[in-house]
């Protein structure tokens, strides 16, 4: 089962990208779920296509990225060279950056705030395109932090169901720095499954094997794949 998922893998993958798939197989193992069931995303933010090429080298097919100017310059010329990628939004939003996130990612991880779902509405209709959305929880209530209040969640996402008919696959949470990420990942999968959502965004490189055992499907890896950045 691993070995499928793992088969791009070699010994001349680079190794952050090698360390990071490891300790994954073995979260999954302890968590006793299929390796297949946690999607890696690779988060690329500040790093040159010189940098991120012997990443998809190595069989890495989906990117993150946090700031859509910066994935406009960066990726078309890759997606181009590289067919089957995909490109997952992670960072904020801005309602006049709707337009070009909807063009350029495949995943919006930042739905925070009903402007947003308002653009994100229009231009998925004019775009034809079917960006999977993640809303995002302010989980530590951090006043600089972005993402909709834990107390707000099921209104919220029923807002963006039943205003503006957006489909809401998963919940995306960023837990304080200085907290136990634990609780807040449990949070975040308690409200997701009491709302319906299946998707869970969480785990970054410090914390993304706990993230798998309370339930995280998609992991938000960057500086343990790329490097201090
Ligand atoms: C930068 C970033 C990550 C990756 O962080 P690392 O600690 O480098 O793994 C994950 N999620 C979001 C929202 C980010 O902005």
């Amino acid at each position: 089962m691993t070995a499928e998922k793992n088969a791009l893998v070699t010994s001349d993958s680079p190794h952050g990208l090698v360390e990071v798939e490891n300790e994954i197989v073995r979260a999954c193992a302890d968590a006793k779920r299929e390796r297949a069931s946690v999607e890696l995303i690779a988060v690329s933010k500040t790093f040159e296509a010189a940098a991120i090429e012997p990443v998809i080298a190595a069989g890495q097919r989906v990117f993150g990225e946090n700031r859509v100017q910066e994935a406009k310059a960066k990726w078309p010329a890759l997606t181009a060279a590289h067919p089957g990628l995909a490109l997952h939004l992670i960072g904020p939003l801005q309602s006049n950056k709707a337009k070009d996130a909807v063009a350029l990612f495949d995943a919006i991880h930042s739905v925070d705030r009903p402007s947003i779902c308002e653009a994100l509405a229009k231009e998925i209709k004019a775009q034809q395109r079917n960006p999977l959305l993640f809303v995002q929880l302010n989980t530590g209530e951090e006043p600089q932090k972005a993402g909709i209040s834990p107390l707000e969640a099921d209104a919220f996402i029923a807002a963006c169901r039943d205003t503006y008919g957006l489909t809401i696959s998963g919940l995306m949470c960023i837990p304080p720095l200085d907290d136990a990420p634990a609780p807040h990942f449990a949070l975040t999968a308690k409200i997701a499954a009491r709302n319906g959502v299946k998707l869970l965004s969480m785990g970054m490189s410090a914390d993304f094997a706990v993230a798998i055992e309370f339930g995280a499907t998609h992991v938000r890896v960057g500086s343990a794949i790329f490097g201090k950045r």
